[in-house]
């Protein structure tokens, strides 16, 4: 059994530290069946917190994929008016969102991807007015995690269902700085005013391209948008509020200039993509754009992230994150991007973020699309950090910058 002292101040974190929900605001959980227990204590966490009404919106991923099976490709693109409007409703309610989640790696295995995917493509269409509000940072919004039997069995293999999902439990716990001596409200602020402390850094720089290289063969150089904006741990609202939009975070991330990433990159970890792990697999870009590429494991999964749009075959963000960290220390393999992208330097396929560009946030997409940010439907971290990762960034004086050595920050 998962200790409920932990659940709870796992619950505590989400509510005060990941959305900081305010008094008399609205709050959404959106998570799946298998979340339960923490999304109960979240609940209930959040009317202490002085919450108006917390509304939940479960999904069982099992039903999801009998819909996917069965229903025609007319029937899941066409989105119901009902759902759309309930998102206008939380939107104009000013309200925040919690997501706890619970993925089921592998599940979707057999699941016809091109059916999968014009079924993502149109609920994104559907309620991309709700996505840019998110991403524009309009409301609070944060992403925990919790176990389930599935996920938790994939990654200890070896226990049994009932261990697996207590160690899974207690590896959330640990990478999300929850144990029971500490106060991890107290431990978040200062862990905040480290991330702040790198973003500054490499905000003075004002680099004009980082270059990576390692032994398995990545020699990647990543030019970064004029204005760019290093971001990672808490990040102010429109609405004012101080929040963090994953628990946990280790990364400092900025927007690269959509035309100017070039070389070749290797992925270190698995990415789960629509349910389907790709693995060992590679890309090369050219003026910004994946002009080849090759994966050992589910390629065809691959092509279809590339495929998405014309914006899934560029980049939208860049992260970097210390080889020496409490979730690669923990040397476990989530198979979740929430764990493994804050393991290990990584980067997204896909749509980049406005607030990593200086007046991002109150800027027109299509203005921004025009400097060189990334848009698309997609955004897909996948990892390729090392224990031998090297970075050096060029500053727009010509002044080279070692800024990681053997993984590590060493700015
Ligand atoms: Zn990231
Ligand atoms: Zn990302």
């Amino acid at each position: 059994m998962p200790n409920k002292e932990l659940i709870n101040k796992l619950a505590k974190l989400a509510v005060l530290v990941g959305a900081n929900v305010q008094k008399g605001q609205e709050v959404v959980i959106r998570t799946t069946t298998e979340t339960k227990e923490l999304a109960r204590e979240i609940a209930e966490e959040a009317y202490l917190a002085g919450a108006r009404k917390v509304n939940v919106q479960w999904s069982d991923d099992y039903v999801s994929k009998s819909s996917l099976k069965h229903m025609t490709v007319s029937d899941l693109e066409s989105i119901s008016p009902w759902l759309i409007d309930q998102y206008h409703e939380y939107v104009n309610a000013g309200a925040c969102f919690i997501s706890i989640t619970s993925p089921i790696p592998g599940l979707n295995g057999d699941v016809d991807p091109i059916k999968a995917q014009k079924s993502g493509i149109a609920l994104n269409k559907a309620v991309g007015f709700f996505r840019e509000h998110l991403m524009g940072n309009k409301a609070q919004w944060t992403i925990v995690a919790a176990p389930n039997a599935v996920w938790a069995k994939q990654v200890f293999p070896k226990l049994s269902e009932e261990d697996a999902v207590e160690a899974l439990w207690n590896a959330i716990f640990d990478a999300s700085r929850v144990t029971l001596e500490n106060n991890p409200i107290k431990d978040w602020e200062e862990h905040n005013a480290v991330l702040l402390k790198h973003n500054k850094v490499l905000n003075n720089y004002n680099f004009k391209h980082l270059h990576f290289k390692n032994n398995l063969g990545t020699d990647l150089i990543v030019e970064l948008v004029k204005d760019h904006v290093w971001a990672g741990g808490g990040e102010h609202a429109t609405n004012g509020a101080y929040f963090n939009p994953n628990i946990p975070t280790e990364e400092t991330f900025t927007m690269p200039y959509k035309w100017g990433t070039r070389g070749k990159v290797f992925a270190t970890k698995p990415l789960n993509y629509q349910g389907k792990l790709i693995d060992n697999f590679w890309l090369e870009f050219k003026d910004g754009k994946v002009v080849d590429y090759d994966a050992k494991q589910e390629k065809s999964a691959l092509d279809n992230l590339l495929d998405t749009d014309e914006g899934s075959r560029y980049i939208g963000e860049i992260a970097l994150i210390s080889h020496v960290s409490p979730i690669s220390n923990t040397n476990i393999l989530f198979l979740n991007t929430l764990f493994d992208e804050n393991a290990s330097c990584h980067m997204a396929l896909g749509r980049a973020y406005p607030m990593n560009v200086k007046n991002g946030v109150n800027t027109p997409i299509s203005e921004l699309e025009k400097i060189g940010y990334n848009n698309s439907l997609v955004h897909s971290d996948f990892m390729f950090g090392s224990e031998d990762m090297e970075i050096t960034g060029l500053t727009h004086d010509g002044k080279e910058i070692k800024v990681f050595e053997k993984g590590n920050f060493v700015i």
